[in-house]
């Protein structure tokens, strides 16, 4: 298996991301690396907590255990893009302060997944609609450059291109502390296999009647030392597999990650050959974040179902813990019905307490069948199917130029209902 990492301006947009996400969400700064959508979703977070009274600390911190490069896992062009899917190992630290008092305090281990989108080499991007970072509005890329024909930004080609369009954090073993837990069951081994040859090799010489010399007892914490590390060294390895397999068992009697990825990516495929399953992932738990964090999910553009439950309201932060289920698949007068079980990391602030809960959300998706998966979609510059202007649909559903409602499902996935 051949690994590939990120270089170039994509590689600095990842890291630039990763550094300026925790500032975008605990003081709503905007997020010059991301599109326009992920900001919209990060200031629905960011207003969330500022609504609960609240002042979050959120950093990440990369993995010193990890590779330095960022591992690019997934490429995909489309009719004007090149899109990556990026992952690498940090540390979350969250530290939540109400009144001045610090009520929630962790460090967790995430793998940053982010996908970035570039125009396509050889692209001639004038041409192409754009919704300004600053005002929304969509204009054309060579408009924009010259300064933006609503609000008067303008903007180099770099401020645009490449730009982070889609990002989840994923639960992952920590490192770390493997790292540290290995090390001491190597001292531990090495200490306790030399206290037991000097208790045992005495005892056993005397049965045997040999004589006990000074050469043996030299070499005693030599050996002792060495067969200790080899047993500490490899206990820790095997029972730490053996507990991540149990738990694997029982994660997988609730959220079957593998057999239900297979079978999503399969019949998935089936319908759209270019479908990715890490790119849904990406966008699947940015849809779950906007509608958990949006005031009223009515409001959304992609969001079609029942009224969510108050409870969600109480949510502060939620990252997806790794596992998802394929609950049900049907394809019926040209549209295909998902219905997902995910497995997240919440926090919730209830009665003035912040408390972590990993939990399983049910989630529906809907899409046309008819269309291939648009990479470079984005709510924040949709092309009328009416009339054909472009327009940013997060700041009106209704179309500028004729009037008409702007309905989702004609580009994209909509959700059609979020339980937990
Ligand atoms: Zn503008
Ligand atoms: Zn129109």
């Amino acid at each position: 298996m051949e690994f590939h990492y990120l270089s170039g301006k994509s590689k600095a947009r990842y890291n630039e991301f990763a550094e300026f996400l925790g500032p975008a969400i605990s003081k709503g700064r905007i997020l010059p690396s991301a599109d326009n959508d992920i900001n919209y979703t990060i200031s629905l977070q960011h207003q969330r907590i500022i609504k609960k009274g609240l002042d979050v600390e959120y950093i990440l911190e990369p993995s010193k255990n990890a590779s330095q490069e960022i591992l690019d896992v997934f490429n995909r062009s489309d009719a004007h893009y090149d899109n990556k899917v990026s992952c690498r190992e940090y540390y979350l630290n969250h530290s939540v302060t109400k009144d001045g008092q610090t009520i929630y305090k962790d460090r967790h281990c995430y793998n940053l997944y982010e996908t970035c989108s570039d125009l396509r080499v050889g692209e001639n991007p004038q041409d192409l609609d754009h919704s300004c970072p600053n005002c929304g509005a969509v204009s054309r890329l060579s408009e924009l450059q010259h300064g933006c024909p609503h609000c008067g930004t303008s903007y180099m080609m770099d401020d645009l291109y490449p730009k982070v369009t889609g990002y989840y954090l994923l639960d992952w073993p920590d490192s770390e502390s493997m790292m540290k837990n290995w090390k001491r069951s190597v001292v531990i081994g090495m200490i306790a296999m030399t206290i037991l040859m000097f208790v045992c090799v005495p005892i056993i010489r005397a049965i045997k009647n040999i004589p006990l010399d000074i050469g043996t007892l030299i070499l005693i914490p030599v050996e002792g030392a060495f067969m200790g590390a080899v047993i500490g060294g490899l206990y820790f390895p095997l029972f730490w597999g053996i507990g991540h397999l149990i738990r694997a068992i029982g994660l997988s009697a609730t959220t079957s990650t593998f057999d239900s990825r297979r079978k999503f990516e399969r019949k998935m495929k089936h319908i759209s050959p270019e479908f990715s399953c890490d790119f849904f992932m990406g966008k699947a738990v940015s849809l779950i974040r906007a509608a958990v964090f949006s005031e009223d999910e009515k409001d959304l553009l992609f969001y079609t179902g029942p009224e969510l439950d108050p409870y969600i309201k109480d949510i502060i932060d939620l990252n997806y813990g790794g596992a998802f289920s394929l609950e049900k698949f049907a394809e019926k007068e040209g549209f295909v019905d998902v219905t997902l079980r995910f497995f997240m990391h919440v926090l919730y602030l209830s009665d003035g307490k912040v408390s972590l809960k990993k939990q399983l959300f049910r989630a529906g998706f809907r899409r046309r069948t008819d269309i291939p998966i648009n990479y470079g979609f984005s709510m924040t510059r949709i092309e009328c199917p009416s009339c054909g202007a472009s327009f940013n649909a997060i700041l009106n559903k209704h179309c500028p130029h004729c009037g008409r409602e702007y309905e989702m499902i004609t580009d994209d996935w909509v959700m059609t209902q979020l339980t937990c």
